[in-house]
């Protein structure tokens, strides 16, 4: 027997409508790059997506066509999340790290319409010009009066809104359609594309306003350091409108002390990105002498949040809540909120539980399984490879069949490539990507692991572990650092970790780097780790 409720798809248009009547005060802070600072409230961006699907509409974008970005956080990039699905297009953002080659591959691959670029970014098209598929339009969001001398033949976004009216008659699709597309930073071979659909967007973002309340609630105003072309900014512009918290976008200016400056500023109450954005925000507040004051959260996810930074923050009375994902799960699978039975652990206890990666959000299912694909038990002892199923995670990759085969188990459900073991409390605890763990004598040690230890040493800025080939071990660690003003040694760092390690697991040599390189999603690149010190010869190895 059916039930009897009306049946109206889910449709990511609603969530901006609601916004612009239940929440007719919140809305968007922009840092522009055009240079100042810009406000618009929820009706507002309401009105301008209007406008801005009429104008999509006048230059010929219709369903199912997809529309591209290479920008950074801000009100037109908002806008553009809603208008193009709202229109029944989809909205393929474009992470500005990729490498050329990999962008033009994509904008190939996703058979983009149009592309919608930030002045930031006039440079680079004008280099890619040439290569650029023929009928592919590009947009510059600016108005008339910023628009450039260019050899590209830009059409300027505010024109295209102007004078078009603020009612769109959006239609009703079916909730499976869809709505944005989100390529994988592609470490390994080409990246692959996450097709989400308006369902799976609106169910993320409900989801993650019921998970991180502290974060998403009425008044709150949060500023996505993770960039909107990076999984659409963890599904902070979905999720932000329906809770009625505004968002301060910070553009292109992410280091500490513009991050310290626009939040003071803008009294911002959580914050979201990876934990290298928050290595420059916890030097900036080391040299004022404070936190910017109204900061009550960040969200640390896309690489493991140090034990030190956790500690850090939460000394000064800001919450960290650990998080973990991947752009396959739209992203967000777990989150580090304590329950409320933890409330009487005392502060080292609570840190404990904070550096691991949570408890499973609504609608996210984990399992752990052994190499023959068994399942383990969550006991928070056995180790085994990640796999998750839900409402919101990818079902295959667009357009790639055998990575979609490849991703997908028996059952259905989505490999994450990750290594994990789950405790009996559901709390998530990744020990290490597959490919990063470092196999020594047929034994597994945890980069992460040793890197949190090795990211306490006062002498230590950053650093990262990686494998080298072993004659006897098969692989050994070696750590490469980024030291302060003076350099740690060895020894001392072998001392450090003694407490949490058996010997055998300590790192064999040290190395020291002025920067540790990054991945085009702001996380540390083990990969080109690996090639810089391939050959570099472990002591007792030659
Ligand atoms: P890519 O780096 O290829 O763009 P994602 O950004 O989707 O891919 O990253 C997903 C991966 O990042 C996860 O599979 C996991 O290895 C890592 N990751 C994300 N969050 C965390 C976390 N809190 N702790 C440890 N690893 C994490």
């Amino acid at each position: 027997m059916q039930g009897m409720m009306m049946h109206i798809p889910l449709r990511i248009i609603e969530i901006l409508r609601y916004a612009a009547e239940a929440h007719p005060g919140a809305g968007i802070v922009s840092v522009r790059t055009e240079g100042d600072i810009h406000r618009e409230t929820y009706a507002e961006a309401y009105q301008r997506a209007a406008q801005l699907a009429h104008g999509l509409a006048g230059i010929g974008i219709a369903p199912g066509d997809r529309v591209a970005t290479l920008a950074w956080n801000g009100y037109r990039h908002f806008e553009l999340y809603y208008a193009v699905s709202g229109m029944g297009a989809v909205c393929h953002t474009i992470n500005p790290r990729l490498s050329a080659e990999q962008m033009l591959y994509i904008i190939q691959h996703a058979g983009d319409r149009a592309l919608c670029v930030d002045l930031t970014f006039v440079p680079l098209i004008e280099a890619l010009a040439e290569h650029l598929p023929d009928g592919l339009r590009l947009i510059l969001m600016t108005d008339r009066a910023h628009m450039p001398e260019s050899k590209v033949d830009f059409l300027c976004y505010e024109e295209l809104l102007d004078g078009q009216s603020t009612d769109y008659d959006w239609p009703v699709m079916d909730e499976n359609d869809a709505a944005a597309l989100c390529y994988t930073s592609g470490t390994t071979g080409n990246p692959k594309g996450a097709l989400y659909s308006h369902r799976s967007t609106v169910l993320h973002a409900m989801q993650l306003a019921l998970t991180i309340p502290r974060s998403l609630h009425e008044g709150a105003r949060i500023l996505p350091v993770v960039p909107m072309f990076h999984v659409n900014s963890w599904g902070l512009p979905y999720a932000a409108p329906i809770v009625g918290a505004s968002l301060v976008m910070p553009g292109g200016k992410l280091d500490g002390a513009s991050l310290w400056d626009l939040m003071e500023a803008e009294q911002v109450t959580a914050s979201w990105g990876v934990p290298t954005v928050w290595l420059g925000l916890r030097a900036e507040i080391g040299t004022r002498g404070q936190a910017p004051a109204a900061l009550d959260q960040v969200v640390i996810g896309g690489s493991a949040a140090p034990r030190s930074m956790i500690e850090g923050f939460e000394k000064l009375g800001i919450d960290v809540c650990h998080a973990w994902g991947m752009t396959e799960m739209s992203p967000v699978g777990t989150h580090g909120q304590l329950s409320a039975s933890m409330d009487g652990l005392d502060l080292k206890e609570k840190i404990d539980r904070k550096c691991k990666q949570g408890r499973r959000i609504f609608g996210v299912d984990l399992k752990i399984v052994d190499e023959h694909g068994a399942r383990l038990p969550h006991d928070g002892k056995a180790v085994g490879e990640l796999y998750v199923r839900g409402n919101a995670i990818i079902s295959g990759y667009f357009n790639n069949p055998e990575a979609s085969e490849a991703a997908m188990d028996a059952e259905g459900w989505f490999g994450t490539g990750d290594v994990a073991s789950i405790d009996p409390h559901g709390f998530l605890y990744i020990q290490d990507r597959a490919k990063d763990l470092i196999k020594s004598g047929g034994e597994w040690i945890s980069s992460i692991d040793l890197e949190n230890i090795a990211m306490a040493h006062p002498k230590v800025a950053n650093c990262a572990v990686i494998a080298l080939p072993h004659p006897k071990w098969d692989e050994r660690p070696l750590l490469v650092v980024v030291p302060k003003e003076d350099k740690p040694t060895l020894g001392e760092i072998h001392d450090m970790m003694l407490e949490h390690f058996a010997k055998w697991q300590l790192p064999d040599d040290m190395v020291f780097v002025d920067e540790l390189p990054l991945t085009a999603t702001g996380k540390v690149s083990k990969l080109t780790l690996r090639e810089r010190f391939a050959d570099h010869v472990l002591p007792d190895a030659g």
